[in-house]
């Protein structure tokens, strides 16, 4: 038996064992009394009646084992042309500070934290010192319109809300600050204060009484010491909210002490890192990615972690291999989005820097097309290991695992089930099909620590979305499609539910739809996810004017300001198209793949329940009129 034979056997069969050994790792203020608790099934609880703080074990503990003169995080900033190291004692010293001035503003163990920051140092150390007084954070991309921010401050119920005067993005300024004013205008819940870093990019308007400037606080602070304090097991460490098939974004809850476990295990298991490595991952502190692998998996395992403040384009297509020689990347995290959007200048941009430091390139997010692959693997020089998780998850499902073993690539498959993730493909009544079938890809209970606790103050929509896809059988539903071949290895072939994964960015269709119909000439609306080149899918809409309205390009044009503007620039809607009526079921259900059928160009398959057999021409005809085919 192969060692990755070994580890998943062990991981699945004998979990208490598995997982206490991880689990010991790390440091523990008061040991667990119970490794996996399944009475609520299936609200997993791992660790319970263990007392430990993440901000401890990411920071605290390795300047206590003398290792604080070691680099924590490396900033690079193409947009502001600055760059700075921090090492662990320092990042200790501005996490104590930091945490001393939420005490001072009144947050305490269990209060929620907005933070709606750019990719600078403060967001880490503003994260860190959440995790050690206990307060849950809810960092929301700083792409995201004011009304997205506004609907998170009133989900999270947030006491606070964190963030600058501005982001910078290919060298222009993101008024943060203003949208986080106009965010507050709108919001039920009435945040009485907002924590501003000035980065001098700016001017920004100080609301007085409710406006701190981090500076100043800081200052007063400076020196301060806030002991860690030491929290339940399954104490929330933050929200991070994300889209699903209705139109409300769920709020993902993650634990303290599992996800910690399974965080810092995976750091060397499946990125295959050592102590000492420089690690990066390209994403945004925004996303699951970013909390994992750029804030807290790295630390916890004491790497150096880079925060990249730009894009992989400025500015110039060679700037990520830049920074790659400049800091001696070690191991490399991005998506394939990036890689499409790179491989569109020559692989000279390789050339030019001395890559021998990198020893992996991960990618996550969405499908990962062959010729990407390819061309990444051979541009780079180096194995490029496509792998797969979700929000949800937290930390990875499906992986070639170099630091347990690296198997033989598949391109196009993210390779096997990572160790405690019981994967499976089963039809629509969650029984399991042959290999080499397409299915619905699932998770068999229990899931392993550290993924997400429940959907925030509603348990019923965490059972409702994941746990009753399938009436007879308790399944954890992915919402993806999949094949597992009969080496066992998974191809995922993208979203079975409502969601549109634009460049890795997950989108409810719902979200949208509302959002359009919303729209004072628009009377129903549909929208759908097609191929796309460069972002693997972009949105298409299809909309059903009010009567008396007109088709014109200036409602186009207001339609798709409305969703940038309601959801954030990732949700701009390639083409939206006027119909007179929607494919609809004679039970009034619009039917998407309908839709999705005739925007792919693919066959359409069984059409007997379609209420009116013209809204297909119709839409055939819009297609046309798009050149989307
Ligand atoms: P998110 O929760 O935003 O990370 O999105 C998760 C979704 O992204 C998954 O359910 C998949 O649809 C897709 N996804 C993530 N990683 C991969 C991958 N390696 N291959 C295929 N799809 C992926």
């Amino acid at each position: 038996m192969g060692k990755y034979e070994e580890v998943m056997q062990e991981s699945l069969g004998e979990i208490d064992a598995f997982w206490t050994r991880q689990a010991e790792k790390l440091f523990w203020f008061k040991k667990w009394d119970k490794v996996l608790d399944q009475t609520r099934e299936p609200f997993y609880r791992y660790f319970e009646g263990g007392l430990t703080n993440m901000c401890y074990n990411a920071v605290d503990r390795h300047v206590e084992a003398g290792k604080g003169n070691r680099p924590a995080i490396i900033w690079e900033s193409p947009e502001t042309g600055k760059s700075r190291t921090i090492n662990y004692s320092e990042l200790l010293g501005e996490v104590n500070a930091f945490a001393a001035v939420l005490k001072k503003l009144g947050v305490g163990k269990g209060d929620g934290v907005l933070i709606y920051l750019p990719m600078i140092p403060e967001t880490m150390v503003a994260m860190l010192a959440c995790a050690r007084i206990g307060a849950i954070h809810s960092v929301v991309f700083a792409g995201f319109s004011f009304e997205a921010v506004a609907e998170r401050i009133d989900d999270a119920g947030v006491k606070l809300v964190i963030t600058a005067d501005a982001g910078k993005r290919k060298g222009r300024p993101i008024p943060l600050k203003s949208i986080v004013d106009k965010a507050l205008e709108i919001a039920e819940n009435k945040v009485g204060k907002v924590l501003v870093v000035d980065r001098g990019i700016t001017d920004w308007k100080r609301v007085q009484e409710r406006d701190f400037i981090l500076s100043e606080e800081i200052a007063e602070q400076h020196g301060a010491k806030v002991a860690p304090v030491w929290l339940p097991s399954n104490h929330p460490l933050y929200l991070m909210y994300t889209s699903g098939t209705t139109g409300r974004p769920k709020g993902v809850v993650r634990d303290t002490g599992a996800h910690m476990v399974a965080l810092y295990c995976s750091v060397p298991f499946i990125y295959g890192c050592k102590e000492g490595d420089v690690y990066w991952a390209t994403s945004d502190f925004g996303w699951t990615v970013g909390h994992s692998y750029i804030v807290y998996g790295p630390l916890l395992f004491g790497l150096t972690t880079v925060v990249y403040e730009g894009t992989p384009d400025y500015p110039d297509p060679g700037i990520w291999w830049k920074v790659v020689e400049k800091h001696k990347v070690n191991v490399m995290f991005s998506s394939p989005t990036a890689m499409r959007m790179l491989r569109k200048f020559p692989s000279s941009w390789f050339k030019k820097h001395d890559l021998s430091s990198l020893r992996y390139l991960f990618l996550a997010g969405e499908p990962l097309d062959e010729p990407t692959w390819r061309w990444a693997k051979d541009s780079l020089g180096k194995p490029v290991i496509d792998h797969y998780w979700q929000t949800e998850s937290g930390w990875p499902m499906l992986s070639n695992m170099p630091g347990i073993e690296m198997l033989e690539f598949r391109p196009g498959s993210p390779t096997k089930p990572v160790y405690g993730w019981n994967m499976a493909v089963v039809d629509n009544k969650g029984d399991e099909i042959p290999r080499g079938k397409r299915g619905l890809l699932v998770v068999r209970p229990p899931l392993p620590p550290g993924t997400f606790l429940t959907l925030w103050r509603d348990d019923e929509r965490y059972l409702d979305a994941y746990w009753r896809h399938f009436p007879d059988k308790l399944l954890f539903y992915t919402g993806d499609f999949a094949i597992e071949d009969k080496d066992g290895y998974f191809w995922v072939l993208g979203r079975a539910d409502e969601v549109i994964n634009v460049a890795g960015h997950r989108l409810g269709t719902r979200e949208i739809e509302e959002i359009i119909s919303g729209h004072p000439a628009v009377a129903e609306a549909s929208a759908v996810g097609v191929k796309d080149e460069l972002k693997g899918q972009a949105i298409v809409a299809f909309a059903v004017l009010k009567q008396r309205q007109e088709p014109s390009d200036e409602i186009r044009k207001s339609i798709v300001k409305l969703v940038r503007e309601k959801i954030g620039p990732v949700a701009t809607p390639r083409d939206v198209q006027f119909v007179k009526m929607l494919p609809k079921t004679r039970s009034g259900k619009v039917m998407r793949r309908v839709l999705i059928g005739l925007c792919e160009g693919a066959k359409l398959g069984d059409l007997t329940t379609l209420e009116d057999g013209t809204s297909v021409d119709e839409i055939k005809r819009a297609v046309e009129n798009m050149g989307i085919k």
